[in-house]
């Protein structure tokens, strides 16, 4: 899994961009349609922000300017150090917790909209397969399409 940025499918599939908008948005609809995928997503990509304000609150003194009898004027640039170091650190957090969710929850449905679109794609690592050999296993991952659907069917599947 690629938690830098979510592959959804193979560089060399460079559908146009209205097709693009077409099969997120058709993704979006399909993903709407599983509950289970918008509770994962959401608390995956809430956690940072969890985590953010449970630190705040255990370390309040952090994110506060002090100023003492002698010094009225607080120093502000130990306020401002923390303050833009945990700005930093959260938004890394998001994006890598935004990309997970979007990994394990989006992902999978942008695939199988474009499987169902006749686009030959290795469900598991999105590698585009050759459209004549469609049930062939995965080049790049070894992952047969029709495996599962064998063990489905029992022993006699693999003769059909
Ligand atoms: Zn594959």
């Amino acid at each position: 899994m690629n938690v830098l940025w979510p592959v959804f499918h193979d560089p060399s599939y460079r559908p146009a961009f209205g097709e693009r908008l077409t099969f997120h948005w058709k993704a979006n609809l399909r993903m709407l349609r599983h509950p289970k995928d918008i509770v994962l997503f959401s608390l995956i990509s809430f956690a940072p922000l969890l985590l953010l304000v449970s630190f705040t609150r255990l370390f309040p003194d952090l994110f506060r300017a002090v100023s003492t009898p002698t010094n009225p004027v607080p120093n502000m640039a130990p306020l401002l150090f923390t303050t833009l170091v945990t700005f930093v650190v959260f938004l890394v957090l998001q994006h890598l917790a935004f990309v997970v969710a979007i990994n394990l929850t989006y992902v999978p449905h942008v695939r199988s909209v474009l499987l169902d679109r006749g686009v030959p794609l290795c469900r598991r690592c999105a590698q585009l397969l050759p459209p004549h050999a469609p049930d062939s296993a995965c080049p790049e991952c070894g992952h047969t399409e029709s495996l599962a659907t064998m063990s489905d069917s029992g022993p006699h599947g693999v003769d059909a």
